[in-house]
């Protein structure tokens, strides 16, 4: 049976319940529709899943006219309209997926008043036809969704956002609101700067998802590992694991299959059809595994994801923290798990060498990829240093973290890091020579090999002077110098170099303290759920 139309005007909890079917409003939801409802301006910070689309469609309902919505995921546009058709909401879009017919149709439902809500990309928006038949139109609000995009220093720049800096004089009569789950204090300062909102109310939400279990570990063998994390813990559930490559994704979803853990593959080169499918059974079958590239999830709405893995490193907190969100929206204890190594710094940092972006972006991606290690690295609680990067203080270490669980045991690794540096400088001194981590830790164990022979390695002073740690503990304590700054890997075949950070660890003025990296197993011990 077709739902009744949704009313326009009456009261916000009555919306709520009638056309959205919820009895009660979350977090600061009622602050905001009222906000905004009353013609004011707005800019609500709030995490993945915590609620943001009725903070703007509720108001749309509210207030007389259309609710313009900008986001950047035209891909998301036809599903959102058609859920908002299917409880009365008389919701459209606009965008390069319609045929001239179809657009045309869709502006004369919007001058003749007949939509609720309308979205549209922002490269749509800020076309001078699209913002003269807006003007012909009675308008509810303009919510700006994913509004970080604005931040030219973010992880996602999209520059057409910095257009929308007209709507405030363009529409001065027009509510706006810009949407985001990024928080870091930059983004907010310039969300608010760029789209003209210095008058706006600010809603910030906690972000803290305290029924995520955060965990990162070293990788040993990733997919085996991510096998045992299923097995173990989360046999039947619905999962999501994210590979950096389409080859990796297809491998993993492969491997997982073969040892019957049902997992489908989902990355921007298989055909639309098979990508719509497969993401369709993700939502509606129970206990599936999607193995995706980041192409998977914006605005993916799955209450019981019980798990999210990561086999790759993100190349940012925010990615990471959005990637991880998907988790446990309906509240219930689900795992945020990563494996990592020291490929993956390696690989990352070259990436970011050899793109082809400017000085400025390359600076800014390093300055991304730091903050993301530094979380890998830390041995403090994982939480506590989630959420200073938001800029929001978590106080007390969480209990609900691999390091809160099982605090990772340290080392001084002074002496260790002062004659890596060393061989390092010795080999490029004396040798004019620079290799990756293989040779290098070969000449600290004093390892020979034909190239080493070859190269008269061992006639060098630095040959086997690292012999008190194992092959294993060298790259162990690399990749964390190679996350600190004190090592750097450069060039195509990541050779080592000494970093930004080696000068005062070399002359004895600091001294290093490392992780002693966990097992597995000893961290699976400590978490329950
Ligand atoms: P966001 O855009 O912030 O990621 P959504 O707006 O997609 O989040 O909301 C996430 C989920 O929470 C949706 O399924 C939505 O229907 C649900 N939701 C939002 N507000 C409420 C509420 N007050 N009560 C119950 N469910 C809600
Ligand atoms: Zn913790």
């Amino acid at each position: 049976t077709a739902p009744s139309p949704a009313p326009t005007g009456g009261d916000a909890l009555q919306i709520l319940s009638t056309v959205f079917g919820y009895d009660a409003f979350r977090g600061e939801q009622a602050q905001i529709i009222d906000q905004i409802a009353g013609g004011g301006d707005a800019v609500v910070l709030m995490p993945t899943g915590g609620g943001k689309s009725l903070c703007y469609q509720i108001p749309s309902l509210l207030r007389e006219g259309t609710g313009i919505v900008v986001s950047p995921l035209i891909a998301l546009m036809a599903d959102q309209v058609a859920a908002l058709g299917a409880v009365g909401i008389r919701a459209a879009y606009l965008n390069s997926t319609l045929d001239p017919h179809e657009a045309q149709a869709v502006e004369q439902q919007l001058i003749a008043g007949e939509l609720d809500l309308l979205y549209m990309a922002p490269e749509r928006l800020v076309l001078p036809r699209t913002v003269q038949l807006l003007q012909r139109a009675k308008l509810a609000l303009f919510a700006i969704d994913e509004a970080h995009c604005v931040s030219q220093w973010g992880h996602d720049f999209r520059p057409d956002y910095l257009g929308l800096s007209m709507l405030a004089e363009a529409f001065p009569g027009v509510p706006r609101v810009a949407l985001t789950a990024t928080a870091t204090e930059a983004t907010h300062r310039e969300i608010t700067e760029r789209l003209q909102l210095q008058g706006a109310r600010h809603f910030v939400a906690s972000f803290d998802r305290p029924n995520i279990q955060y965990r990162i570990g070293p990788k040993d063998r990733a997919r085996e590992q991510l096998l045992r994390l299923i097995r173990t813990e989360h046999a039947g559930d619905a999962g999501i694991v994210y590979c950096l490559s389409r080859r990796s994704v297809e491998q993993t979803a492969q491997f997982l299959a073969d040892q019957g853990v049902p997992a489908l593959p989902y990355h921007a080169g298989l055909d639309a059809r098979m990508r719509q499918d497969h993401q369709e059974r993700f939502l509606r079958e129970e206990g599936l595994v999607i193995v995706a590239t980041i192409a998977f999830g914006m605005g993916i709405d799955k209450p019981d994801v019980r798990f999210v893995a990561h086999l790759d490193l993100p190349k940012s907190i925010e990615g990471y923290y959005q990637e991880t969100g998907r988790a446990g929206r309906d509240g219930l204890p689900s795992t945020a798990w990563m494996a990592y190594g020291l490929a993956d710094v390696v690989n990352q940092r070259r990436f970011i060498d050899e793109s082809e972006g400017g000085e400025q972006f390359k600076r800014n991606a390093r300055a991304h990829l730091d903050a993301m290690l530094a979380l890998c690295e830390t041995v403090g609680c994982r939480r506590v240093q989630l959420l200073r990067y938001f800029g929001q203080e978590a106080g007390e270490p969480c209990g609900n973290c691999d390091t809160c669980l099982s605090p990772p045991k340290t080392w001084d690794a002074t002496t260790a890091a002062q004659k890596l540096l060393s061989a390092l400088i010795r080999l490029d001194r004396e040798r004019d020579q620079r290799f990756g981590s293989g040779q290098v830790i070969d000449v600290l164990l004093g390892k020979e090999s034909d190239r080493s022979r070859q190269s008269r390695h061992h006639e060098l002073s630095v040959w086997g002077i690292g012999t008190e740690l194992s092959e294993r503990e060298w790259r162990t304590a690399l990749r964390q110098l190679l996350a600190r700054g004190i090592v750097e890997a450069v060039g195509d075949y990541g050779v080592l170099v000494p970093g930004r950070a080696a000068g005062p660890v070399l002359r004895g003025e600091e001294t290093v303290e490392l992780a002693v990296d966990r097992t597995p197993a000893k961290v699976r011990g400590g978490a329950g759920r």
